[in-house]
């Protein structure tokens, strides 16, 4: 097997090592991320700037580039033959309910998936079990032949932070949400002039059974099938009574 890994909290991340050490002898394993922390990040990529891709003593290539432009950089360039599976992760802290909209974590696996090959986002709610993180992914990509999953979706991976023994089991999980964001912080730079600064993301919203939030919050992980096409199908036929309203 021919996996790419990538991640959006940059190439030194632990939770990027982690990975690479539990999976490294599934197969040939490539590791291809951004030279520095690009969480939140979303799906953006480098446009107006050359990229230029730097390999490590560690083996691990550098990109000046976004997740997205990592492993497409990746698949396109670096990697002959093409890899079978792309993980983006570990990341650190939870990529729950609306945060796979910024998630530059999500967006790698999504990349990875526009480009035709199987793709995994990953995510420990939490910044200490990385390698129970690490063992969940394994575990998944070891079964992953019996699952035959539908082009254009991926799977976002979502693990309590436990000790792997601790960790109850598995969940096929929905989206949940978040409130709004905290209010942002207005203050001043060592030279007076006023600057800001994202405050902290919403908590959860509690609303149903069966989401993501539900699940790592019970001791499961989480899994979420995802698929890039965010129509509000459920409307079509509402919008399409009010329109009669426009002629
Ligand atoms: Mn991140």
């Amino acid at each position: 097997m021919r996996i790419l890994l990538s991640n959006d909290d940059g190439v030194h991340a632990l939770g990027l090592s982690q990975l690479y050490q539990h999976l490294k002898n599934l197969g040939e394993v490539s590791v291809i991320a951004p030279d520095r922390n690009c969480s939140g990040a979303s799906n953006s990529l480098t446009l107006v700037n050359p990229l230029r891709v730097q390999q490590l003593d560690n083996g691990f290539y550098s990109v000046n580039g976004t997740p997205t432009d990592c492993v497409h950089i990746g698949i396109n360039q670096l990697i002959k033959p093409e890899p079978d599976l792309v993980i983006s992760g570990i990341n650190h802290g939870p990529n729950l309910g609306d945060d796979v909209i910024y998630s530059g974590t999500v967006a790698a696996a999504l990349e990875g998936r526009h480009m035709g090959h199987s793709a995994i986002a990953v995510s420990l709610a939490g910044d200490q079990h990385f390698d129970s993180a690490a063992r969940v992914v394994k575990n998944i990509v070891e079964h992953l032949e019996q699952l035959n999953l539908t082009e254009q979706q991926i799977l976002n991976v979502n693990v309590p932070d436990l000790p792997y023994e601790a960790i109850k089991g598995y969940r096929i999980t929905r989206c949940g949400s978040r409130h709004r964001a905290q209010s942002m912080s207005k203050t001043q730079d060592p030279y007076g002039r006023t600057i800001y600064w994202y405050g902290p993301q919403g908590a959860e919203l509690k609303e149903g059974q069966d989401t993501d939030f539900e699940a790592v919050r019970n001791g499961f992980v989480s899994i979420t099938p995802l698929t890039v096409d965010m129509t509000a199908h459920q409307s079509i036929n509402n919008l399409k009574s009010w329109l009669t309203n426009l002629n």
